[in-house]
C-alpha cells in the first residue's frame, strides 16, 4: 500500500502526481491540493481551477489580478 506524503495515510487507492521533476504521492486531492496547488498571489487561497497567471504570478481569479495591478484581465466576456 501506498502512503500519503502529506497526511501519512495508508490507502490501497492512492495515487501520484507529477509536476515538473517533483512527484508526490496522496491518497486524496484534499492532499494533493494542499501540497501542491498553486496559491493566489493576492488573498493566498488555494488555485484549484485554472487560476490566471499575469505577470509571473498566480491568482485565483480576475478580480485578485487587477487587485494586485494586472491589466487586461477579466473573468466574464463584456
Ligand atoms: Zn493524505
Ligand atoms: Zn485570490
Amino acid at each position: 500500500m501506498a502512503q500519503c506524503d502529506v497526511c501519512g495515510n495508508e490507502y490501497d487507492k492512492a495515487f501520484r502526481v507529477t509536476q515538473g521533476s517533483k512527484s508526490m504521492t496522496f491518497d486524496s486531492f484534499e492532499c494533493a491540493i494542499h501540497a501542491m496547488a498553486p496559491q493566489c498571489a493576492h488573498c493566498n487561497c488555494k488555485v484549484v481551477g485554472h487560476g490566471i497567471e499575469a505577470q509571473g504570478k498566480i491568482y485565483c481569479c480576475a478580480h485578485c489580478a487587477r487587485k494586485s495591478g494586472a491589466q487586461g484581465v477579466s473573468d466574464r466576456a463584456a
